[in-house]
């Protein structure tokens, strides 16, 4: 059968890539996979990104006429911090290779991946879509945000030389099946859903770093799944745009814990060590532009998203990404 639409997913392995398929499998409504359509969902074992030969014979080979692009080099804070220059490297090569061969093979639109966490350090609240290049980013991750910005200086100038439809997507901190559930180097939640197990599996100290005290707006990864599908359809910008929850849904880290003690049943305490970092403050995002585009679409309440998110680690707990493979 042929397709009209080949949709090639770079980082189809991760927790967002592999929420997107989930959705194209799963969903009967607007967002499920469309007759015309074929997904393609990589891996770095296709071929390292960072190479351009890698990255030309994945697009000789499979010809896509649109793209979505997820794959960078990825971690929470703590990794962040230690590895700046390969957040920077690593993502450079990745984005620029991955946007040149779509030029090159005239790939009829790109979407790809951005965060909240490159907006400039010191900046007025809500942040939105127009301030991404107003300031340094915060210094505790400079390398993936100054990456990451290129790819919107890369899409305006794709666009203005040679209009090509390449855009971005801005999601917020992102959570959900098939994360990186390692304790030193992911994110918040995965990296406290498993901590929290571990103590109530053997009955050690569960230990939130930092104050808790920090805020941050939480997208379940196959809520943004629906909205990343909906990008590559229906939105028409080069501009970004950001993929958020709203300003009221803003959690602290201690909410955090607290609904994934909740999650987990977990019957201890927990302390907070402050003498880890607790990175930037918040980041709050205002999510007007999506709710304009789409005024009715329903996000997973974040509490539901956190069971959820914990049942698949159970569940999966022996091939998840846990730092023990
Ligand atoms: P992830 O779970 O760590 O997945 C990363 C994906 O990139 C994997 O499929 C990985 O392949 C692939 N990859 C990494 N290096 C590669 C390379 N050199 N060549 C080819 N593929 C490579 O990350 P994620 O959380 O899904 O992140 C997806 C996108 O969302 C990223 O662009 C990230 O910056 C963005 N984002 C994430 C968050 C968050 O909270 N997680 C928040 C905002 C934005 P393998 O599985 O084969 O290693
Ligand atoms: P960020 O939003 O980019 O800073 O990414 P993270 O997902 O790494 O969240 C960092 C915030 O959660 C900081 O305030 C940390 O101090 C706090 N935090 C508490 N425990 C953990 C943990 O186990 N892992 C991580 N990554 N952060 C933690």
């Amino acid at each position: 059968m042929s397709h009209d639409k080949v949709i090639l997913v770079t980082g189809g392995s991760g927790l967002v890539g592999k929420a997107i398929e989930w959705v194209v499998e799963n969903d009967k409504g607007r967002f499920g996979k469309m007759e015309d359509e074929k997904w393609i969902f990589l891996t770095s074992k296709d071929g390292d990104l960072r190479s351009a030969e890698a990255t030309r014979a994945i697009f000789d080979k499979y010809k896509p006429t649109h793209v979505i692009h997820l794959a960078a080099l990825v971690g929470g804070l703590f990794k962040n911090m230690k590895y700046k220059l390969d957040f920077l490297r690593d993502n450079l090569l990745i984005n620029d290779n991955v946007l040149h061969t779509s030029h090159e093979h005239k790939v009829k639109k790109v979407v790809s991946c951005l965060s909240t966490c490159i907006f400039p350090d010191k900046t007025t609240y809500p942040i939105d879509e127009t301030m991404i290049h107003n300031g340094p980013p915060h210094d505790s991750n400079f390398g993936y945000a100054y990456a990451k910005r290129l790819i919107d200086t890369q899409n305006k100038a794709y666009y203005e030389q040679f209009g090509d439809k390449f855009t971005s997507a801005i999601p917020t901190n992102v959570f959900g099946p098939h994360d990186n559930y390692d304790l030193q180097d992911s994110h918040v939640i995965p990296g406290l859903i498993h901590k929290c197990y571990l103590a109530k599996k053997n009955g050690t100290p569960f230990v939130v770093a930092g104050s808790g005290k920090p805020l941050r707006q939480f997208i379940y990864s196959r809520d943004l799944a629906k909205l990343f599908i909906w990008v590559l359809r229906e939105y028409d910008e080069v501009d970004p745009i950001i993929l958020s929850v709203g300003e009221k849904d803003e959690v602290s880290i201690k909410d955090v814990a607290d609904a994934i003690v909740n999650a987990i049943d977990f019957k201890g305490g927990y302390s907070f060590d402050t003498t880890k970092a607790d990175g930037q403050y918040k980041k709050t995002a205002s999510n007007e532009k999506l709710l304009k585009y789409l005024p009715d679409f329903q996000f997973t309440p974040f509490e539901t998203a956190v069971k959820e998110s914990v049942e698949w680690f159970i569940q999966n707990y022996d091939n998840a990404r846990t730092g023990k493979h």
